[in-house]
């Protein structure tokens, strides 16, 4: 995204040294201006001066500024830790909208290298933060950035709906920059889901056609506010979104031009935008040679910067272009990287989906408060209560087993190697039982399904009531239970077992059903030296199936 540099404001408080001040001020506005070549330099001088002075308010937003250099010129790596000090000396000083802004550039960071989760948290704290403050300005930008999380999420009507709240923010605020930088930002989406694998013919023109309005009505704006960086940025993306849809004839000058400006000013991601779309200009206008040589230094450069997302989108977009016209080998290609890239992002993704759906149900929470502003705080808290229910019951729903109450094999995946390796660690013994229910299905076939469901949650009852509070007990499946005994050898596991058959058998079944008798077949694995709880539990289960063999109702 044209992403937008707004620097944090307010005056830092303490007794100013001039030079400081007017070092920090010639910062801020190198930022505002997008010029990070020559503000890392400056921000420099201010972190070393505000150091000396021992102002530790002004040392946080003078690394802040430095902070936000770098990520202008695309280097996470110098950015991060300056960004998370100056976080940190903010929250120390009460500095807080610093730590709204380092907080807002650190989501961007880990948002553009791919590390979504990270994004979420660091984007929700800032903006937190900002509605805290009132910040409005700030508020749009984070939700800028939540937006681009969520499309890559996969959740574009939520990413769209986003940038909408974006959008309103800074119309109301009035300044036609940030108005520019919204449309811009809108553009650019439509952009991007034009070019998302799936999408109809018909609706990729539209999307196309709609970043062409969308980037015409921002180029206004940003002639109207003056900004001439974030006219060139958005000129250059009006003619690809142009190029695309075939509206207009390529013109590489253009883009030329915002390759020299973004060079010229340090923005290394804009540089390697800027390379692609030139190239897709060359490559249009027929000029294969010179296009090639600009998409390879394109991807070259967000693959040194670490932009994941980008080089994603680099990649999508070559292949789109070879694909037109008909060059089907040079577009699988690019389109297996495409993939891949895609599976880092969605495998990050999907290993944190149960915190994200927490994290997004207090992003629609927090949307519906912007727009009713100021609500009662009784209100408030309850809405949070219920927040931490929900979140609370969704983390138990995803670990305990519906019927009986037990924890289910998800659980016993996650519990099991923490377990397993903490035992072979210490040199502790440990235990793993598995429990079948003796013809079950006969149970089931004689006595009702219910009746059956009534024998597996007694079943459940009478293994957990006979375990102690270190032991695990889980449903594993249908009728079937693993037990996992920590600090039990493996004469005591087998003491155990034999245990666990005899109260089940000696139950008063009767209770359930008149003639109703249930029994289960143990097997017990306590060789913590084949390698793994899971192999521990394959053992257990063999055995088992030796005591099904044997005559069921006893233990192996
Ligand atoms: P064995 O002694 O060899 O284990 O015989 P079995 O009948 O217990 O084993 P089988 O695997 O043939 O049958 C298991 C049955 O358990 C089949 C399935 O319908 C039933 N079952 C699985 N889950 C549930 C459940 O949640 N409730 C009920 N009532 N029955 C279930
Ligand atoms: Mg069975
Ligand atoms: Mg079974």
């Amino acid at each position: 995204m044209g992403d937008s540099a707004e620097s944090p404001v307010g005056d830092p408080p303490g007794a100013e040294p001039a030079r400081l001040t007017a070092l920090l001020r010639r910062a801020e506005q190198l930022l505002d201006e997008h010029y990070p070549a020559a503000g890392i330099e400056v921000a420099k001088g201010a972190v070393e001066l505000a150091r000396l002075l021992g102002d530790g308010p002004r040392i946080a937003y003078a690394l802040a500024l430095l902070g936000g250099h770098y990520r202008l010129a695309g280097d996470a790596g110098c950015a991060v830790p300056l960004l998370v000090e100056s976080a940190e000396l903010a929250g120390k000083h009460a500095v807080t909208t610093v730590r709204a802004s380092c907080n807002t550039d650190l989501g961007y960071l880990a948002l553009v290298s791919g590390e979504l989760t990270e994004a979420w948290a660091y984007l929700d704290r800032a903006l937190w933060i900002c509605r805290q403050l009132g910040d409005a300005l700030g508020e749009a930008r984070v939700l800028d950035y939540l937006a681009l999380t969520m499309y890559e999420e996969g959740e574009q009507a939520q990413a769209e709906d986003l940038l909408d709240q974006a959008h309103r923010i800074r119309q109301e605020h009035g300044d036609p920059r940030w108005v520019a930088v919204s449309l811009n930002n809108k553009g650019y989406l439509s952009s991007l889901l034009a070019e998302r694998a799936g999408v109809e013919p018909r609706r990729v023109q539209e999307y196309r056609l709609r970043a062409v309005q969308l980037h015409t009505d921002a180029l206004e704006h940003a002639t109207q506010a003056g900004h001439w960086e974030l006219c060139s940025l958005v000129a250059a993306n009006l003619a690809a979104a142009q190029v695309v849809s075939g509206v207009k004839e390529p013109t590489p000058a253009l883009f030329a031009r915002r390759l020299a400006a973004a060079r010229r000013s340090g923005d290394r991601p804009e540089e390697s935008l800027a390379l692609f779309n030139l190239g897709h200009a060359y490559f249009v206008g027929g000029d294969r040679a010179r296009a090639e040589e600009q998409w390879s230094a394109a991807v070259e450069l967000a693959d040194a910067l670490g932009r994941i997302t980008l080089l994603r989108d680099l990649h999508r977009g070559i292949a789109r272009s070879f694909e037109e016209a008909g060059e089907a080998e040079r577009a699988l290609e690019h389109y297996k990287r495409f993939h891949e890239l895609e599976r880092t992002l969605a495998a990050e993704a999907a290993a944190q989906r149960a915190r994200l759906a927490v994290v997004r149900l207090e992003a629609e929470y927090a949307r519906r408060e912007t727009e009713r502003y100021r609500q009662l705080n009784a209100e408030l808290t309850e809405a949070n209560r219920r927040l931490k229910e929900q979140a609370l019951l969704m983390d138990r729903v995803s670990r305990q087993d519906e019927l009986t109450g037990l924890g289910n094999r998800r659980y016993l995946a996650a519990r099991l190697p923490l377990l397993y390796e903490r035992a072979v660690h210490t040199g502790e013994p440990i235990a793993v039982l598995v429990a079948d229910v003796d013809l079950f299905k006969i149970i089931n076939d004689r006595y009702s399904h219910a009746v059956g469901d009534e024998v597996l949650r007694s079943v459940a009852q009478l293994l957990s009531a006979a375990t102690r509070p270190g032991d695990l007990v889980v449903r594993y499946g249908g009728e079937e239970f693993v037990l996992v005994l920590p600090n039990t050898d493996p004469q005591a596991a087998l003491t155990a077992a034999e245990r666990l058959r005899a109260l089940v058998e000696d139950h008063d079944w009767e209770i359930i059903y008149p003639n109703l008798q249930a029994t289960i077949s143990l097997g017990v694995c306590a060789d913590t030296g084949i390698g793994s709880g899971q192999r521990m539990i394959d053992v257990a289960d063999r055995r088992m199936y030796d005591a099904k063999r044997a005559g069921r109702n006893r233990v192996c």
